[in-house]
């Protein structure tokens, strides 16, 4: 019997369980699954974003009423605009396109044992033997003196080689097994396996000599161009269907470009709305949101300002941004079946439940954190509920247990509404990360409701 004065979370797969609703979620996977394998880096992201967005009209010129723009090419904008003014304020969702990988250094080459390698510097937080002894793929930039860009995807087709990070075998990892995981693997031994046979020009590190030979034949640069170049070691391979139903999808880069696609989705599935829909794209949430294209720079407030002196000219930016309703649309840590003690099982989401309200962040006591006012979370429940859509309110872990942060608190300080609202996500920050294809679904249908929300 249902009892009224208790939530229950509702299940995607009992909720979206017609025929119709169900060939849709099928169709929807597939699409993320493909996006997936192709967009892994910030740039890949963005450029794939605004590819899909010209092809549909979008317009780099704020004279139009569906615009795009980019910066850097690894933060993006696109917004429709509303029938109301914007002095109503946005309907606003961002995400961010990075996600944990391994830089190589500025001088990455070297040769030890008769074997070329390539030194890395993490970025984000991973845990570094997850990226042992399994097939890496490069993506990125090099660019050469002259402006020359040089653009860099290897590993990813069947032709193409892959790169990998050598394991000491167990049987000489007696040291190894007594020390802790931090101290058992150290960044400095996070080195690309990149070539073995030698040149034949050169008696001095010949091995490495014949991996420059190679870079110089393939692309044209050499080894000085390495030192300006933007060089990301990420997993090879497609993203897959997990599980003998195919239930969840399985990939590198999820968090947070599982959100990247379901609000590029809403937004495009979306039909105008009374307020100006806006899809913002950061880079370097992984890393604290510093930098030019991160959420703490002036690209949102710059871009906005081009914006409204395009269509609204004497209407002041932070006017617009105090009025507006924004989704910080960022991947949540549901209940790991295998490690539930890390949560607190009153306040954990699951998956399949649908995408998580979390109203703060931070750790220790909600520090570093912006947290979501009762009215918002309250108007954004009745969004939900005329749709009947799915969702779930949680906590990251048990309190004091860790923590994270996301862009939230950086636009919070405008004065929007905002709340971190986004699908769950296990194996979190690893190389093959798992969300359900119900909770895609659902989260796709939550941010369409919030666009075309209206008041
Ligand atoms: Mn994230
Ligand atoms: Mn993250």
């Amino acid at each position: 019997m249902d009892n009224p004065l208790r939530y229950a979370a509702v299940n995607c797969w009992e909720r979206y369980d017609s025929a119709q609703d169900q060939a849709a979620m099928d169709i929807l996977g597939a699409e993320f699954l493909d996006f997936l394998t192709h967009c892994k880096t910030e740039r890949e992201t963005v450029a794939w974003v605004m590819r899909h967005a010209l092809e549909r009209g979008f317009s780099q010129e704020f004279s139009q009423a569906q615009v795009v723009r980019s910066f850097r090419s690894k933060a993006v904008l696109l917004a429709r605009r509303g029938t109301e003014s914007l002095r109503t304020g946005l309907r606003l969702i961002a995400a961010h396109a990075d996600t944990p990988h391994l830089d190589l250094k500025q001088h990455p080459l070297h040769e030890e044992c008769r074997v070329a390698l390539m030194k890395t510097h993490y970025y984000g937080g991973i845990k570094k033997y997850q990226w042992l002894a399994r097939p890496l793929a490069v993506h990125g930039v090099v660019v050469l003196m002259n402006g020359e860009v040089r653009t860099v995807c290897l590993g990813e087709s069947d032709d193409d080689p892959v790169l990998t990070i050598m394991d000491i075998l167990p049987h000489l990892s007696s040291k190894q097994r007594d020390e802790t995981v931090e101290k058992a693997f150290i960044a400095e031994k996070l080195n690309v396996v990149v070539g073995h046979s030698p040149s034949s020009t050169t008696t001095t590190d010949p091995v490495a000599q014949r991996v420059l030979e190679i870079l110089h034949a393939t692309y044209g640069i050499i080894e000085e161009d390495l030192y300006s170049a933007e060089l990301q070691i990420v997993p090879a391979g497609r993203a897959r269907y997990v599980g003998l139903d195919r239930s969840l999808l399985g990939g590198y880069g999820q968090d947070d470009r599982l959100c990247v696609f379901a609000a590029y989705t809403a937004f495009m599935q979306a039909a105008p709305g009374s307020q100006t829909q806006v899809l913002l794209l950061w880079d370097r949430e992984e890393v604290g949101s510093e930098g030019a294209t991160g959420a703490k720079s002036r690209f949102m407030v710059d871009t906005l300002t081009d914006l409204i002196e395009a269509w609204e000219p004497h209407c002041a930016v932070r006017h617009v941004l105090a009025r507006t309703k924004a989704i910080s649309a960022d991947v949540h840590a549901p209940m790991d079946p295998d490690y539930q003690d890390v949560h607190d099982k009153h306040n954990a989401a699951l998956l399949g439940f649908g995408p998580v309200f979390s109203k703060f962040t931070g750790h220790r006591g909600k520090v570093g954190a912006s947290e979501a006012d009762a009215e918002y979370v309250a108007w954004f429940r009745r969004v939900l509920a005329q749709k009947k859509i799915p969702w779930q309110m949680a906590g990251m872990g048990k309190v004091d247990e860790g923590g994270g942060g996301t862009v939230a608190k950086d636009m919070a300080v405008y004065g929007m509404e905002i709340i971190d609202f986004g699908p769950g996500v296990l194996s979190m920050h690893s190389p093959f990360e798992i969300s359900s294809k119900a909770d895609l679904y659902a989260t796709v249908q939550a941010y369409q409701a919030f666009y075309q929300s209206q008041e």
